[in-house]
């Protein structure tokens, strides 16, 4: 894989000048030879933390322990951090988290990671080192436990989500492990002991997969989604996908888990105030025309609305999109100045209520004039004037 960043090999280099080994390792091996964007570089070496701190500032890094307790220095160059973590194997694990030892053996550090495909390492010079049979699983995108897959599973039982969300993102689902798939169902009811916090940041990648509805589908079988989001219904999914592809939109998981209805996501998944109430926003949205919705809730929420409504079965005109964008740029050409002091107070309030009305079912279209005079029969009509 292509190792070339000047501030990754400053960090490489910096522990190899010490006699040690360091390894580009996991995600970013994976994307590399995928030919996929690197989002961040996590870097394995059998120096033990205090070494990696001494080494990395005797090249002029700045190291800072943000993870000593298992193993892990951040060394930052640039201002761009690498989190270099000691080659690390499993003393004892309770289904949640692992006491780790630190071991000089990367093959002991492989042993302990989740899937083949996470487990291959990269050199300072790019060359690839595979010591569980990563390469031709990722190659055959095979998601593979390292591994018998009901033990691995009993020492985490995140990685039962794990599986899902890799499955989505880099497997390929009609051909899933039959062995790991019973070891999900039959162990499923185990993810109650995890964090919401670990299994939200899961669920958030999973479904911001390119297609999740194959892996959806499947975790719903094995009966992992309704351990995870009671009440969680993935049946309009892959239509909501194919109507985001045909209108060019990228995916964002946030639409995708309003489609799913499941109540309490808020708790489930941990979401922010702000990610809460943007499913609130989609789950009780009133059922406007979407050119009102787009005016009225911003273009970013009546695209996900559009796109909803076509993945629960709705027919949309063709132009609906460049519809909702027009629609959501739009600005009312009439203004309470225009109506004063003619109309005052709640009648005011109701003249202008009444031409917005008539303006937004007319195409946005009614001419200045024209709103006025409809804007003060209203208030006639209603006897307020
Ligand atoms: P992403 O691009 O989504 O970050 P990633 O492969 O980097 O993918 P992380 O969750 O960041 O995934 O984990 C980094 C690496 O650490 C994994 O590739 C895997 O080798 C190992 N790992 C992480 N979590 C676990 C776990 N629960 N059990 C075993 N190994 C794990
Ligand atoms: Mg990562």
């Amino acid at each position: 894989i292509d190792t070339s960043d000047p501030d990754l090999q400053r960090v490489l280099l910096a522990l190899n000048a010490g006699g040690h080994q360091a390894y580009v390792v996991g995600g970013a091996v994976r994307n590399g030879l995928l030919g996929l964007a690197i989002a961040d570089w996590d870097i394995s070496t059998d120096a033990p933390p205090d070494r990696t701190i001494e080494l990395g500032q005797a090249a002029g890094l700045k190291a800072v322990p943000t993870g000593i307790e298992h193993g892990t220095i951040t060394l930052i160059t640039n201002g761009k951090p690498f989190e270099v973590t000691t080659f690390r194997h499993d003393v004892e694990t309770d289904g949640r988290r692992a006491i780790v030892a630190f071991t000089a053996s990367l093959s002991e550090d492989a042993q302990r990671r989740d899937f083949t495909m996470n487990a291959l390492y990269a050199r300072a010079d790019g060359a690839v080192i595979d010591p569980v049979g990563g390469l031709p699983d990722l190659a055959a995108r095979r998601l593979r436990f390292v591994g018998h897959a009901p033990d691995r599973i009993r020492e985490d039982y995140l990685r039962i989500l794990r599986f899902f969300r890799f499955l989505a993102q880099y497997g390929d689902a009609g051909q899933a492990d039959r062995e790991a798939l019973a070891a999900c169902a039959d162990l499923a009811s185990g993810l109650a002991q995890i964090s919401q916090e670990r299994i939200g940041a899961e669920m958030r990648k999973l479904l911001g997969a390119a297609d999740p509805a194959p892996s959806l589908a499947l975790m719903a079988q094995a009966g992992v989604l309704e351990v995870i989001l009671p009440g969680a219904d993935p049946g309009d999914l892959a239509a909501l996908v194919a109507a985001e592809r045909a209108a060019g939109i990228a995916p964002a998981w946030p639409r995708r888990l309003a489609l799913l209805r499941a109540p309490n996501t808020t708790e489930a998944l941990r979401l922010s105030r702000e990610e809460s109430a943007r499913q609130k926003h989609l789950s009780e949205a009133p059922p406007l025309p979407l050119p009102e919705a787009a005016y009225r809730l911003g273009y970013d929420l009546a695209l996900d609305l559009a796109l909803i409504r076509q993945g629960r079965g709705a027919a949309l005109p063709a132009d609906w999109h460049a519809e909702i964008t027009a629609a959501a740029a739009e600005t009312l050409p009439l203004s309470a100045k225009d109506l004063m002091p003619e109309l005052q107070g709640a009648a005011l309030g109701r003249g202008l209520q009444a031409a917005e009305k008539a303006w937004i079912d007319n195409g946005f279209a009614i001419p200045k004039a024209d709103l006025i005079r409809i804007a003060r029969q209203a208030t006639e009509q209603s006897g307020l004037s």
